[in-house]
């Protein structure tokens, strides 16, 4: 009897399927608020982060129609300083954290249209951007190609180094006490209409009060849950390249060979240029429905050179190194599945698609509510899994303020 007791006091409060960006800052946050929690991942701190930019794009990231997800990614672009303090002084790491600004531009006059309707959204929706001429925008960037035409400056669109954020957040997550469970997670147990934790692929089971399901593309393949309650999450494979920028003295020289990231349309296909602190230049991305495929292609690296070359010319100069596939885990209105489900004590933190990294701090507090009190938070009842459901409770529409064109800068 005593051994029963004892092995249900060791029982976590929390098990958290996924040690990705979200499942680790979930994690963090759950373990905090002082619930026992568990994360289980067969390589936790892996997933996309490891591949992504690290855009904080809330601004440049707007689409028509995501109205709604805007708000999301505004409040959490605006948790990012705190948020990164706080995780940095827990852990003595960085996260490469930059306040930058971003420069979108256009390479011709196709291109300069749809720059200048994406502003005209940005201005609707209450945002802070600047229209700058191709001179200006040069000579706030004089790596930019002669033929650029025009440009929008947004201050508020920062970035942060992905990978870094991932490892501090790993460290806090081991500081505040998670466990790790090195396996994956095969089947949703429930009994009696409650979840009560996983099966695991070694044979062995994990029984929780509450379990949450943030394996990002992933997280719609585990099995025991019936087909109205799985995310309709899918994966989209975005190719990223990764060069060396000058550094000592032909920078002190020269000056940097970017200063602010640099979002663009070339010729209709979208391409980005993210310059980190310590030299690294991110050069994304395709955006690929490819199912599970990660094969870095030639076409894809390609694509990327050509469209990054014809923006920065002197950039075939640097030093490529790395090339990479990774996928964002997309869902059918491009905004995240958060909180409870309808299966009491299975919670969702996965759909996050393009703005992942954005949404780091605003999906760990609404998440560690969720876990807390039971209740999601008003501002994220919009992003509540059930809205997919027929006759579920559907979110929302989003408010369309214009009709809907592509007009995607990818990240
Ligand atoms: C090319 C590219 C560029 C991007 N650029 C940006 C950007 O600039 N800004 C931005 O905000 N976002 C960006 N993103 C998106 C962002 O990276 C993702 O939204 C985010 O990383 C998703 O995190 P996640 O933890 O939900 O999922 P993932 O990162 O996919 O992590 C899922 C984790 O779950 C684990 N797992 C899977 N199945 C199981 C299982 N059955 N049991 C246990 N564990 C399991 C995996 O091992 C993995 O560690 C980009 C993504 C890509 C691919």
């Amino acid at each position: 009897m005593r051994t029963e007791l004892s092995a249900r006091a060791a029982l976590p409060d929390v098990t958290v399927v996924g040690g990705g960006v979200i499942g680790l800052v979930t994690a963090w946050r759950s373990a905090q608020r002082g619930l026992r929690t568990t994360v289980v991942d067969p390589a936790p701190g892996g997933g996309a982060a490891q591949v992504a930019a690290g855009m904080l794009a809330a601004v440049t990231e707007l689409h028509y129609g995501e109205e709604t997800l805007l708000g999301l990614n505004l409040a959490s672009a605006e948790r990012y300083p705190s948020f990164v303090a706080e995780l940095e002084e827990a852990t003595g790491l960085t996260t490469g954290y930059r306040r930058c600004g971003t420069l979108a531009v256009a390479f011709d006059a196709d291109d300069r249209a749809f720059l200048r309707e994406l502003h005209a959204l940005q201005q609707r929706c209450g945002l802070e951007s600047a229209w700058l001429t191709g001179r200006e925008s040069r000579r706030l960037e004089p790596m930019l190609a002669p033929s650029v035409r025009g440009g929008l400056r947004v201050d508020g669109d920062h970035q942060t180094d992905p990978r870094r954020l991932t490892a501090a957040l790993l460290a806090a997550c081991e500081r505040a006490g998670v466990g790790f469970e090195r396996a994956t997670a095969v089947r949703v147990l429930s009994d009696g209409g409650r979840a009560l934790g996983v099966a695991l692929d070694d044979g062995r089971t994990l029984s929780s009060g509450q379990t949450v399901l943030a394996a990002g593309s992933f997280s719609g393949r585990i099995e025991g849950l019936p087909p109205e309650l799985l995310p309709p999450v899918r994966p989209v494979k975005g190719q990223v390249l990764r060069l060396r920028m000058p550094s000592g003295t032909a920078a002190e020289k020269y000056g940097p060979f970017l200063s602010r990231t640099v979002r663009a349309v070339v010729r209709g296909r979208p391409v980005y240029l993210v310059p980190r602190a310590d030299g690294e230049l991110v050069i994304g991305a395709t955006t690929e429905e490819m199912g599970w495929d990660t094969t870095v292609t030639a076409g894809g690296v390609y694509e990327l050179l050509r469209d990054a070359h014809a923006l920065v010319p002197g950039l075939t100069e640097l030093p490529l190194a790395e090339s990479r596939a990774g996928l964002r885990p997309g869902s059918p209105d491009n905004a995240p599945l958060l909180g409870p489900t309808a299966l009491p004590d299975l919670h969702l933190a996965t759909g996050h698609f393009r703005n992942g990294i954005l949404l780091t701090p605003a999906t760990g507090d609404i998440l560690a509510e969720v876990l807390t009190t039971g209740e999601l938070p008003e501002r994220a009842r919009a992003f509540r899994p059930g809205r997919f459901t027929p006759g579920g409770s559907a979110a929302p529409p989003h408010p369309v303020l214009a009709p809907p064109e592509s007009t995607e800068l990818p990240v």
